[in-house]
């Protein structure tokens, strides 16, 4: 879908802005809204890093420019009455001046049922990463950095091997732990070996569309 348009056919409101929404272009994290007006945009264009205008303080600004927590932008949308943005980035740090990783961290209101963090697959990789780079004693996965890939894929293969006698007990329980247990050794492996999860997405992705084009199960 690539409808192309000038920014000067965006709508500004009456201050010269339009609200920006800026998303985690890997985890889908909604990270902050901020306004823009067409030299903060153009900036933003320029650069492929964020630029907003402050309204309390009425001058523009580069995200990150002091705090180091720079965005860059991977994609720019604009909505069916072209009067917001939503701007997917690489964030280089929290978004939030709190150092909160967004600044929507309070909730207002949450059905319990919604309370699983849908970002977890995430948030285990960047601390399987964090113990690659800061190995800490006594932790299972600086343990496993130690022992090298051929324990993790022994361990890969022990828990594929859990997996399929959950299945055949019939077990819900055993076979929702054991793949787990997969998914954790799988994410080392892929750390390991340089692999990231939106490497899988895009694969996944690409058959999906195929899929779809041939139409075909
Ligand atoms: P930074 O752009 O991260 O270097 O932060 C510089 C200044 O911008 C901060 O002191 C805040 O005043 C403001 N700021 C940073 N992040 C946000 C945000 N997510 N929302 C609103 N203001 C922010
Ligand atoms: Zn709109
Ligand atoms: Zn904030
Ligand atoms: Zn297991």
């Amino acid at each position: 879908m690539s409808m192309q348009i000038q920014i000067d056919q965006l709508t500004f409101d009456e201050s010269g802005l339009i609200p920006a929404i800026i998303q985690d272009a890997t985890t889908g994290d909604v990270l902050m809204l901020g306004y823009m007006n067409q030299e903060s945009l153009t900036k933003t264009l320029e650069t492929k890093e964020t630029w907003f205008f402050s309204r309390s303080r009425q001058t523009l600004w580069n995200k990150g420019a002091t705090s180091g927590n720079r965005q860059t932008v991977q994609s720019i949308a604009f909505d069916c009455d072209v009067d917001s943005l939503l701007i997917q980035v690489d964030p280089q740090g929290p978004a939030c001046h709190t150092g909160e990783p967004t600044c929507f961290y309070r909730d207002l209101f949450t059905n319990k049922n919604k309370s699983v963090n849908r970002n977890v697959v995430h948030d285990v990789t960047n601390k399987i990463k964090q113990r690659r780079e800061n190995p800490v004693d006594g932790a299972y996965t600086t343990y496993l950095f130690n022992e090298g890939i051929d324990k993790v894929l022994k361990k890969v293969g022990e828990e594929t091997s859990e997996v399929i006698i959950g299945a055949k007990n019939n077990d819900k329980q055993e076979v929702v732990w054991e793949i787990a247990d997969l998914t954790y050794h799988t994410l080392v492996l892929m750390e390991m070996l340089g692999v990231s999860i939106n490497d899988i997405k895009a694969e996944l992705n690409e058959r999906h569309i195929q899929k779809e084009g041939n139409q075909r199960e």
